[in-house]
Protein backbone atom coordinates (compact mmCIF):
# COMPACT_ATOMS: atom_id res chain seq x y z
CA UNK A 1 0.00 0.00 0.00
CA UNK A 2 1.22 3.88 -0.71
CA UNK A 3 1.46 5.11 2.75
CA UNK A 4 1.88 8.83 4.11
CA UNK A 5 3.51 8.86 7.69
CA UNK A 6 3.65 11.86 9.66
CA UNK A 7 5.15 12.25 12.48
CA UNK A 8 8.11 10.40 13.29
CA UNK A 9 8.75 10.79 16.97
CA UNK A 10 9.79 7.37 19.24
CA UNK A 11 6.13 5.97 18.46
CA UNK A 12 6.06 6.78 14.89
CA UNK A 13 9.28 5.75 13.41
CA UNK A 14 9.97 2.20 14.25
CA UNK A 15 5.87 2.07 13.32
CA UNK A 16 6.57 3.26 9.99
CA UNK A 17 9.74 0.91 10.02
CA UNK A 18 7.76 -2.23 10.29
CA UNK A 19 5.54 -1.20 7.38
CA UNK A 20 8.61 -0.48 5.56
CA UNK A 21 9.96 -3.79 6.58
CA UNK A 22 6.13 -5.58 5.60
CA UNK A 23 6.54 -4.37 1.84
CA UNK A 24 4.89 -1.02 1.89
CA UNK A 25 5.50 1.92 0.21
CA UNK A 26 6.11 4.93 2.78
CA UNK A 27 6.66 8.56 2.19
CA UNK A 28 7.65 10.21 5.73
CA UNK A 29 7.31 14.13 6.78
CA UNK A 30 8.20 15.16 10.48
CA UNK A 31 9.38 18.61 11.56
CA UNK A 32 12.10 17.25 13.41
CA UNK A 33 12.60 13.47 13.24
CA UNK A 34 15.49 12.23 10.68
CA UNK A 35 14.11 9.50 7.84
CA UNK A 36 13.59 5.90 9.57
CA UNK A 37 15.45 3.10 7.53
CA UNK A 38 13.23 2.70 4.07
CA UNK A 39 11.34 5.98 4.53
CA UNK A 40 11.48 8.59 1.79
CA UNK A 41 10.74 11.91 3.32
CA UNK A 42 8.83 14.81 1.86
CA UNK A 43 9.60 18.28 1.86
CA UNK A 44 6.24 18.99 3.38
CA UNK A 45 3.32 16.66 5.08
CA UNK A 46 0.48 17.49 2.30
CA UNK A 47 3.37 16.57 0.19
CA UNK A 48 3.74 12.97 1.85
CA UNK A 49 -0.36 12.57 1.98
CA UNK A 50 -0.51 13.72 -1.85
CA UNK A 51 -1.33 10.06 -3.83
CA UNK A 52 -1.17 7.92 -0.26
CA UNK A 53 -4.26 5.40 0.17
CA UNK A 54 -3.43 5.82 4.37
CA UNK A 55 -2.13 8.55 6.13
CA UNK A 56 -1.12 8.19 9.49
CA UNK A 57 -0.24 10.68 11.58
CA UNK A 58 1.55 10.02 15.00
CA UNK A 59 1.75 13.32 16.78
CA UNK A 60 1.83 14.75 20.14
CA UNK A 61 -1.19 16.31 20.87
CA UNK A 62 -4.69 17.41 19.02
CA UNK A 63 -4.03 21.13 18.40
CA UNK A 64 -0.90 19.63 15.93
CA UNK A 65 -2.53 17.10 14.57
CA UNK A 66 -6.01 19.61 13.42
CA UNK A 67 -3.08 22.06 11.98
CA UNK A 68 -1.96 18.99 10.19
CA UNK A 69 -5.08 17.53 9.22
CA UNK A 70 -6.29 21.20 7.57
CA UNK A 71 -2.96 20.99 5.81
CA UNK A 72 -2.82 17.37 4.25
CA UNK A 73 -7.26 16.04 4.22
CA UNK A 74 -6.95 18.94 0.90
CA UNK A 75 -4.21 17.34 -0.83
CA UNK A 76 -5.23 13.59 -0.34
CA UNK A 77 -7.36 11.69 -2.98
CA UNK A 78 -10.78 10.92 -2.53
CA UNK A 79 -11.93 7.99 -0.74
CA UNK A 80 -8.16 7.92 0.88
CA UNK A 81 -8.36 7.01 4.83
CA UNK A 82 -6.60 9.68 7.51
CA UNK A 83 -5.78 6.87 10.22
CA UNK A 84 -4.20 9.27 13.48
CA UNK A 85 -2.75 7.16 16.09
CA UNK A 86 -1.66 9.96 18.34
CA UNK A 87 -3.35 10.08 21.90
CA UNK A 88 -5.24 13.57 21.75
CA UNK A 89 -8.52 14.65 23.15
CA UNK A 90 -11.88 12.94 22.09
CA UNK A 91 -13.07 16.84 20.51
CA UNK A 92 -10.44 17.04 18.59
CA UNK A 93 -10.13 13.07 17.00
CA UNK A 94 -14.30 14.33 16.17
CA UNK A 95 -13.85 17.61 14.45
CA UNK A 96 -10.83 15.95 12.23
CA UNK A 97 -13.10 13.08 11.18
CA UNK A 98 -15.48 16.13 10.00
CA UNK A 99 -13.05 17.20 8.08
CA UNK A 100 -11.87 14.55 6.34
CA UNK A 101 -15.68 13.55 5.63
CA UNK A 102 -16.41 16.97 3.80
CA UNK A 103 -13.95 16.57 1.31
CA UNK A 104 -14.72 12.58 1.00
CA UNK A 105 -12.14 11.15 2.92
CA UNK A 106 -12.31 8.17 5.60
CA UNK A 107 -10.76 8.95 9.08
CA UNK A 108 -10.06 6.96 11.80
CA UNK A 109 -8.47 7.62 15.54
CA UNK A 110 -6.70 4.42 16.15
CA UNK A 111 -4.44 5.66 19.73
CA UNK A 112 -2.45 3.19 20.61
CA UNK A 113 -1.55 0.82 24.15
CA UNK A 114 1.91 -0.42 24.24
CA UNK A 115 4.86 2.01 24.22
CA UNK A 116 7.86 2.15 21.96
CA UNK A 117 8.98 -1.61 22.81
CA UNK A 118 5.56 -2.86 21.59
CA UNK A 119 5.72 0.27 18.48
CA UNK A 120 9.09 -1.85 17.67
CA UNK A 121 8.08 -5.40 18.01
CA UNK A 122 5.10 -4.45 16.14
CA UNK A 123 2.66 -5.54 19.24
CA UNK A 124 0.81 -2.67 19.57
CA UNK A 125 -3.11 -2.84 20.27
CA UNK A 126 -5.19 -0.44 18.62
CA UNK A 127 -8.37 1.31 20.29
CA UNK A 128 -10.17 2.52 16.92
CA UNK A 129 -13.11 4.88 16.25
CA UNK A 130 -14.76 5.43 12.92
CA UNK A 131 -16.46 3.51 10.03
CA UNK A 132 -16.46 0.08 8.90
CA UNK A 133 -15.03 0.83 5.72
CA UNK A 134 -11.72 2.40 6.92
CA UNK A 135 -11.38 0.28 9.54
CA UNK A 136 -11.49 -2.42 6.57
CA UNK A 137 -8.79 -0.34 4.95
CA UNK A 138 -6.78 -0.27 7.52
CA UNK A 139 -6.73 -3.54 9.18
CA UNK A 140 -3.80 -4.77 7.31
CA UNK A 141 -1.66 -2.03 8.62
CA UNK A 142 -2.81 -2.71 12.06
CA UNK A 143 -1.90 -6.06 11.76
CA UNK A 144 1.77 -5.09 10.34
CA UNK A 145 2.29 -2.12 13.37
CA UNK A 146 0.39 -4.32 16.35
CA UNK A 147 -1.15 -7.71 17.80
CA UNK A 148 -4.89 -6.47 18.03
CA UNK A 149 -7.21 -3.69 17.07
CA UNK A 150 -10.69 -3.38 18.44
CA UNK A 151 -13.12 -1.32 17.03
CA UNK A 152 -14.92 0.23 19.38
CA UNK A 153 -17.38 2.92 17.63
CA UNK A 154 -17.58 5.42 15.54
CA UNK A 155 -15.20 8.61 15.67
CA UNK A 156 -13.96 9.99 18.94
CA UNK A 157 -14.51 6.21 20.40
CA UNK A 158 -10.92 5.15 20.38
CA UNK A 159 -10.07 8.24 21.96
CA UNK A 160 -12.36 7.56 24.58
CA UNK A 161 -11.50 3.78 25.24
CA UNK A 162 -7.47 5.14 25.24
CA UNK A 163 -8.51 7.75 28.14
CA UNK A 164 -10.87 5.90 30.01
CA UNK A 165 -8.07 2.38 29.77
CA UNK A 166 -5.61 5.24 31.20
CA UNK A 167 -7.64 6.73 34.04
CA UNK A 168 -7.47 3.38 35.37
CA UNK A 169 -4.21 2.13 34.77
CA UNK A 170 -3.13 6.12 36.79
CA UNK A 171 -5.55 5.15 39.51
CA UNK A 172 -4.41 1.71 40.47
CA UNK A 173 -0.38 2.50 40.18
CA UNK A 174 -1.00 5.25 42.76
CA UNK A 175 -3.28 2.38 44.87
CA UNK A 176 -0.02 0.09 44.23
CA UNK A 177 1.97 2.41 45.32
CA UNK A 178 0.85 3.93 48.09
CA UNK A 179 0.07 0.58 49.26
CA UNK A 180 3.71 -0.50 49.28
CA UNK A 181 4.57 2.31 51.51
CA UNK A 182 1.99 1.69 53.84
CA UNK A 183 2.98 -2.12 53.72
CA UNK A 184 6.81 -0.84 55.28
CA UNK A 185 5.72 0.81 57.39
CA UNK A 186 3.80 -2.20 58.72
CA UNK A 187 6.52 -3.85 58.60
CA UNK A 188 5.20 -6.26 56.04
CA UNK A 189 7.84 -7.65 53.24
CA UNK A 190 7.66 -6.24 49.92
CA UNK A 191 7.53 -10.18 48.29
CA UNK A 192 5.08 -11.52 50.55
CA UNK A 193 2.61 -8.42 49.85
CA UNK A 194 3.12 -8.93 46.07
CA UNK A 195 2.95 -13.08 46.21
CA UNK A 196 -0.46 -11.77 47.95
CA UNK A 197 -2.06 -9.08 45.99
CA UNK A 198 -0.53 -10.38 42.75
CA UNK A 199 -3.09 -13.33 43.37
CA UNK A 200 -6.13 -11.90 45.57
CA UNK A 201 -8.23 -8.90 44.86
CA UNK A 202 -6.16 -6.18 45.04
CA UNK A 203 -4.49 -7.32 41.85
CA UNK A 204 -4.17 -5.39 38.80
CA UNK A 205 -1.50 -4.79 35.76
CA UNK A 206 0.29 -1.90 37.33
CA UNK A 207 0.67 -4.68 40.64
CA UNK A 208 0.97 -8.10 38.52
CA UNK A 209 2.96 -6.79 35.48
CA UNK A 210 4.16 -3.71 36.01
CA UNK A 211 5.14 -3.61 39.62
CA UNK A 212 6.51 -0.61 40.82
CA UNK A 213 9.10 -1.87 43.84
CA UNK A 214 12.33 -2.64 42.36
CA UNK A 215 13.39 -6.83 42.58
CA UNK A 216 9.63 -7.64 42.72
CA UNK A 217 7.97 -9.75 39.82
CA UNK A 218 8.75 -9.61 36.73
CA UNK A 219 11.16 -7.26 35.34
CA UNK A 220 9.83 -3.67 34.82
CA UNK A 221 11.42 0.09 34.78
CA UNK A 222 11.82 0.12 38.83
CA UNK A 223 14.64 -2.05 37.78
CA UNK A 224 16.64 0.21 36.16
CA UNK A 225 15.95 2.96 38.37
CA UNK A 226 12.54 3.96 36.79
CA UNK A 227 14.20 4.71 33.87
CA UNK A 228 10.62 4.83 31.12
CA UNK A 229 8.75 2.43 29.98
CA UNK A 230 5.91 4.87 30.38
CA UNK A 231 7.17 8.63 31.52
CA UNK A 232 5.09 10.24 34.45
CA UNK A 233 4.86 12.90 32.14
CA UNK A 234 2.55 11.01 29.68
CA UNK A 235 0.83 9.95 32.10
CA UNK A 236 0.22 13.50 33.05
CA UNK A 237 -0.94 14.06 29.72
CA UNK A 238 -3.35 11.43 29.07
CA UNK A 239 -5.17 12.51 32.67
CA UNK A 240 -5.26 15.72 31.79
CA UNK A 241 -7.20 14.63 28.53
CA UNK A 242 -9.79 12.02 30.94
CA UNK A 243 -10.59 15.11 32.41
CA UNK A 244 -11.39 17.20 30.12
CA UNK A 245 -13.88 14.81 28.79
CA UNK A 246 -15.07 13.87 31.86
CA UNK A 247 -15.90 17.88 32.18
CA UNK A 248 -17.26 18.09 28.88
CA UNK A 249 -19.78 15.18 28.95
CA UNK A 250 -20.27 16.02 33.11
CA UNK A 251 -18.65 12.85 34.51
CA UNK A 252 -18.44 12.59 37.49
CA UNK A 253 -15.34 11.23 37.79
CA UNK A 254 -13.54 11.87 41.34
CA UNK A 255 -10.31 9.28 41.66
CA UNK A 256 -9.04 10.10 37.85
CA UNK A 257 -9.44 14.10 39.54
CA UNK A 258 -7.17 12.98 42.40
CA UNK A 259 -4.88 10.61 40.34
CA UNK A 260 -4.66 14.02 37.74
CA UNK A 261 -3.82 16.24 40.71
CA UNK A 262 -0.83 14.00 42.04
CA UNK A 263 0.37 13.32 38.41
CA UNK A 264 0.50 17.19 38.06
CA UNK A 265 2.49 17.37 41.47
CA UNK A 266 4.26 14.82 40.85
CA UNK A 267 5.78 16.21 37.07
CA UNK A 268 5.45 20.39 37.88
CA UNK A 269 6.78 20.40 41.25
CA UNK A 270 8.72 17.26 42.52
CA UNK A 271 10.63 15.08 40.38
CA UNK A 272 8.85 13.17 38.37
CA UNK A 273 9.31 14.59 35.08
CA UNK A 274 11.31 12.09 32.68
CA UNK A 275 11.08 9.12 35.27
CA UNK A 276 8.57 5.96 34.86
CA UNK A 277 5.25 6.83 36.51
CA UNK A 278 5.81 3.83 38.68
CA UNK A 279 8.52 6.58 40.20
CA UNK A 280 5.33 7.42 42.63
CA UNK A 281 6.62 4.33 44.96
CA UNK A 282 9.93 5.85 45.71
CA UNK A 283 7.44 9.48 45.87
CA UNK A 284 5.03 7.50 48.83
CA UNK A 285 8.27 6.20 50.57
CA UNK A 286 9.51 9.16 52.01
CA UNK A 287 6.75 10.74 52.87
CA UNK A 288 3.82 11.39 55.54
CA UNK A 289 0.43 12.45 55.31
CA UNK A 290 0.43 15.55 53.11
P1 LIG B 1 7.52 12.18 20.03
O1 LIG B 1 7.56 13.56 20.58
O2 LIG B 1 8.72 11.31 20.14
O3 LIG B 1 7.10 12.24 18.47
C1 LIG B 1 6.25 13.21 17.91
C2 LIG B 1 6.87 13.64 16.58
O4 LIG B 1 5.99 14.56 15.93
C3 LIG B 1 8.22 14.35 16.75
O5 LIG B 1 9.22 13.71 15.96
C4 LIG B 1 7.95 15.79 16.24
O6 LIG B 1 9.06 16.38 15.60
C5 LIG B 1 6.80 15.53 15.28
N1 LIG B 1 6.01 16.71 14.99
C6 LIG B 1 5.58 17.67 15.85
N2 LIG B 1 4.83 18.59 15.20
C7 LIG B 1 4.81 18.21 13.89
C8 LIG B 1 4.20 18.74 12.71
N3 LIG B 1 3.47 19.85 12.74
N4 LIG B 1 4.38 18.08 11.55
C9 LIG B 1 5.12 16.94 11.50
N5 LIG B 1 5.72 16.38 12.58
C10 LIG B 1 5.56 17.01 13.75
O7 LIG B 1 6.25 11.48 20.72
P2 LIG B 1 5.91 9.90 20.77
O8 LIG B 1 6.40 9.32 22.04
O9 LIG B 1 6.26 9.29 19.46
O10 LIG B 1 4.30 9.99 20.91
C11 LIG B 1 3.47 10.26 19.79
C12 LIG B 1 2.02 10.09 20.22
O11 LIG B 1 1.82 8.75 20.71
C13 LIG B 1 1.59 11.01 21.38
O12 LIG B 1 0.28 11.44 21.11
C14 LIG B 1 1.68 10.12 22.60
O13 LIG B 1 0.79 10.52 23.63
C15 LIG B 1 1.27 8.78 22.01
N6 LIG B 1 1.76 7.61 22.76
C16 LIG B 1 3.07 7.54 23.16
C17 LIG B 1 3.50 6.42 23.87
C18 LIG B 1 4.93 6.31 24.33
O14 LIG B 1 5.19 5.41 25.15
N7 LIG B 1 5.84 7.14 23.86
C19 LIG B 1 2.61 5.36 24.14
C20 LIG B 1 1.30 5.45 23.68
C21 LIG B 1 0.88 6.58 22.97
Amino acid sequence: MKIGFIGLGNMGAPMAANLVAAGHQVTGFDTAALAPEGVAMAASAAAAAKGAEVVITMLPNGAILRAVAAEVTPAMDAGAVLLDCSTVDVASARDVAAMAAAVGLGALDAPVSGGVGGAQAGTLTFMVGGDDASFATARPLFEVMGSRAVHCGPSGNGQAAKICNNMILGVTMIATCEAFALADKLGLDRQAMFDVVSTSSGQSWSMTSYCPAPGIGPKSPADSDYRPGFAADLMLKDLRLSQEAAEAADADTPMGALAAALYARFVEEEDGRGRDFSAMLPRFEGRRRA
